[in-house]
């Protein structure tokens, strides 16, 4: 029994639930989960009894690789997916189909509708994500070497930051260290923004250099194997704004709170209010527009969400970031993300980058 065969009958528990005996995975992350295979243009179909990867030949290869148990049928160019799904439903006698709403645009769900005449299919949302909230150890493991990866590297931007740098030739060499070191690439591509620019929470790079403000804010992670990571610390690079080491410290101050509440149970709107509170209390609850944190794991934002709406419980086994922030346009952003798993009796932060305002000092 694999991992992947645990996943697969856990989905097949939450289908029955959900009153349906299969289900068409479109979603390529969401095939990867169940079943390995890193490729993309490939559907899974899980019904009680089989379960059917419909690929092509340019896959045949890496299937047999990746996900030998399953049973594949790679169509060929004169037999179009919806062709082979047709036959394949037909073989394996099913009479209702869950479809991913998320992942199927308008177009193939019409164009499924026609090819399966007889089999109803049900929009459903969520049920494969769902079960991805919740880690295994081998899970766990490969994000621990995604934020390894991602904090050795940060490691070397840091000793090797030039004033003269700009914020696109720091996000290549976040990107480029990654490689070196082995792993797939970036999780994302990295924000480094320097001084006014760290007020735009999603900045891109741009021809601004380090020396052209105090501080550069770095949001950046890694993909390792599969798994990835995801963080950001503020780094001073010269006179420090006045104004810097106080909102720091608010920042820090909301990140720890946040970070203490997190266990199995605690509610996630309650984790994001544990930091938004301090942050509010300091006068700058409107500059802390976005949610607290998110999942991550096969993609970079994945559920569960810490945000103010999200009534949902913790429970062991998820992996969220924790990143406060404070924005002030024209003046620049303080963040501040970590990675924390949510243990069987608490938390543990997987990140450990130093985070005292004296450890952000580059010289
Ligand atoms: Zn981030
Ligand atoms: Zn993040």
């Amino acid at each position: 029994m694999t991992r992947y065969n645990t996943r697969r009958d856990k989905l097949r528990r939450e289908l029955k639930r959900a009153g349906m005996d299969s289900i068409l995975v479109t979603n390529f992350t969401n095939v990867t989960y169940l079943t390995g295979f890193t490729g993309d243009d490939s559907y899974l179909l899980i019904t009680p009894t089989d379960e059917v990867i419909v690929s092509d030949s340019r896959y045949s290869q890496q299937l047999e690789e990746e996900c030998p148990e399953l049973d594949v049928v790679i169509r060929t160019s004169a037999m179009p997916m919806m062709a082979s799904l047709a036959k394949l439903a037909k073989k394996t006698g099913i009479h209702n189909m869950a479809v991913e709403s998320q992942s199927l645009t308008l177009s193939l769900f019409d164009q499924l509708e026609a090819a399966l005449a007889g089999v109803t299919l049900a929009r459903s949302s969520g049920l494969v994500e769902g079960l991805r909230e919740i880690k295994d150890a081998h899970e766990i493991q490969q994000i621990r070497d995604a934020i390894d990866l991602a904090q050795r590297t940060f490691a070397v931007i840091r000793a090797s930051l030039r004033p003269e740098q700009t914020e696109k030739e720091v996000a290549y060499a976040i990107e480029n260290q990654i490689r070196l070191f082995g792993g797939s690439g970036c999780s994302f591509p990295p924000i480094v923004a320097v001084g006014p620019r760290a007020a735009l929470p999603h900045a891109h790079p741009t021809g601004h250099q380090v020396k052209e403000s105090g501080f550069v804010l770095i949001d950046w992670g890694a993909v390792g194997n599969l798994y990835i990571s995801d963080l950001t610390r503020v780094l001073v690079t010269g006179k420090v704004p006045a104004k810097l080491e106080r909102i720091y410290n608010v920042v820090l101050k909301a990140q720890l709170a946040a970070i203490k509440k997190i266990k199995p149970g605690a509610i996630m709107k309650d984790v994001d209010a544990a930091a938004r509170s301090v942050i509010t209390k300091a006068g700058y609850g409107k500059r802390f527009g976005h949610s607290l944190g998110h999942g991550i794991g096969l993609e970079v934002h994945e559920g569960p969400g810490l945000a103010p709406r999200q009534e949902r419980p913790l429970k062991a086994g998820m992996v969220v970031t924790v990143e406060p922030g404070i924005y002030l346009p024209n003046w620049g952003g303080v963040r501040i993300e970590d990675d924390i798993l949510v243990t069987r009796d608490g938390h543990e932060v997987l990140s450990s980058v130093p985070k005292q305002f004296s450890d952000c000092f580059t010289i």
